[in-house]
């Protein structure tokens, strides 16, 4: 039982969202009574699916200036704590095999605004003198902006696993890996220091009466009474909405990934985490290809599949493991604690992630025994931007829909909620992350028609 009657705010759910929170509720502004509250043990459920990559890479100048600040405060974070996030900066590789990339480069200017010109640089010969290769993992002395790389030499010295025909790589420089795990540890230890307090127990409802009264099940705690409250429940923030009579506009897909170690050698320790934009049809051999037609519930995978595939080394230069995933999956869904794993997902991704990087072949049918299949919700909005400032009734907050860039953004959005929360001044995006951009029905309309940031 805590020995708190009352806190300043109840923050539901600790995973990295309601932990970062928490954390600069307390580090900006002093406010330390404060609930943290959830079924379960921290950064468990989403946050531990996480493939834990960052970017500043965005069609939009709102979401570079939020990802931008989140990325400083992550640097914040490893400096102070000799970089025990483990944050790297080898950047995102974005290939494709076309040569046409005015779409892509037009993306970049919409993000970038008047900063393009200064941020984006073109090599088109073989030495490329000013383009710095991804040599070492450092987070430190990496140039900001983009490289563009479409000079083939170029390509295959830098990047030798890839395949023969990529034409060009988008090398966003300000991005990499962190340990989310190990952030969220750090932000928990401060905040156990300051005196904050974790409650266990699943919220079944909340009434407003001289502040709120979050009802329990499953601990010890009953009723948890707090002068404010974050909702931050990941996949389940709209369920949370709901018991205040809110409706949020989330909904959630489950995405997939594998990691497992590569005793084939098949990726370079020092290839940055490269997205293969390009829609491939999977490689199957005939006779698969023609099983899976005869199937009306598989034929789908043997018909034309979206881009995207993500592969990373993980681990550090000195380690042996890959991550893969590709997040195909569109079909909203509603959260469950208990989701499925689709059985034959790490297969679709190995084939689908060997067409950059043919030699991932040698795993075919053949994935090692200890292979890691794992997943969880993208919780997001049509457009795919964050919900975060306040939510219904007076007091009450969010700070959700962080779709599959919230381990990236925690740092920004904690930050940015609490500033809600202790009514201190806001950034300039502030408002388009809340619930105010709906009354813009312009600014919603060209949200909706663009592209959503979706890697
Ligand atoms: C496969 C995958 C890959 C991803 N890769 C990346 C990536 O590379 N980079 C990146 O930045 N992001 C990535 N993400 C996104 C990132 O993981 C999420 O945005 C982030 O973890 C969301 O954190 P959260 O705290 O909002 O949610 P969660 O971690 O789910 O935390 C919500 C918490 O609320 C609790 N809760 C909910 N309802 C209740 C209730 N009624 N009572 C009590 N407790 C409750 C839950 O138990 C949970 O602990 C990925 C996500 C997935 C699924």
């Amino acid at each position: 039982m805590s020995p708190h009657s009352k806190f300043d705010v109840a923050i539901i759910g600790t995973g990295i969202i309601g932990i970062s929170t928490a954390y600069y509720l307390a580090k900006n502004h002093g406010i330390t009574n404060i609930a943290l509250i959830d079924r379960s043990q921290p950064m468990e459920f989403t946050s531990a699916q996480s493939g834990e990559n960052y970017r500043n890479w965005w069609p939009h100048p709102e979401m570079v200036d939020f990802t931008n600040r989140s990325i400083d405060l992550l640097e914040e974070v490893a400096r102070d704590s000799g970089n025990r996030i483990n944050m790297n900066r080898r950047g995102y590789a974005l290939v494709t095999r076309n040569t046409n990339i005015d779409e892509l480069v037009s993306q970049l200017h919409d993000g970038l605004g008047d900063s393009a010109s200064s941020l984006l640089r073109y090599h088109s010969d073989a030495a490329a003198p000013t383009y710095q290769r991804p040599i070492k993992p450092d987070w430190e002395g990496v140039p900001d902006g983009v490289d563009i790389l479409q000079n083939q030499d170029l390509i295959r010295a830098t990047f030798p696993s890839y395949a023969q025909d990529v034409q060009t790589i988008i090398h966003i420089r300000r991005g990499g890996d962190i340990s989310g795990q190990q952030l969220g540890m750090y932000m928990l230890e401060y905040l156990k220091e300051v005196g904050a307090v974790r409650i266990i127990g699943t919220v079944e409802g909340i009434d407003q009466n001289d502040g709120y009264q979050v009802a329990l099940s499953g601990g010890d705690t009953k009723v948890v009474h707090a002068d404010k409250i974050v909702n931050a429940a990941g996949p389940f923030a709209k369920e949370i909405g709901e018991m205040l009579g809110v409706s949020l506009p989330i909904r959630c897909t489950f995405q997939q990934k594998i990691a497992f170690d590569d005793r084939e050698n098949a990726i370079p320790r020092d290839m940055p985490f490269s997205i293969d934009l390009d829609g491939q049809k999977i490689d199957w051999t005939d006779e698969e290809r023609e099983m899976l037609l005869e199937e009306p519930e598989f034929r789908w995978l043997a018909e034309d599949m979206p881009g995207c595939i993500h592969c990373r080394p993980d681990g550090g230069d000195g380690g042996t493991w890959l991550k893969l995933g590709w997040a195909f999956n569109h079909e909203p869904s509603r959260a469950s604690w208990t989701p499925e794993l689709m059985d034959n997902f790490p297969e679709i991704v190995l084939r689908g992630a060997a067409r950059l990087n043919p030699s991932l072949k040698a795993y075919y049918d053949n994935l090692p025994r200890t292979m890691h299949h794992y997943g969880g919700y993208y919780a997001m909005t049509e457009e795919n931007w964050p919900l975060i400032g306040q939510m219904g009734p007076e007091g009450v907050f969010m700070n959700a829909a962080l779709s599959g860039y919230g381990t990236m953004a925690a740092t920004g959005s904690g930050e940015l909620t609490a500033a809600w929360v202790a009514g201190a001044e806001l950034p300039s995006y502030a408002r388009k992350f809340s619930m105010q951009r709906y009354d813009d029905d312009a600014f919603m309309a060209k949200l909706r028609a663009g592209n959503r940031g979706i890697l």
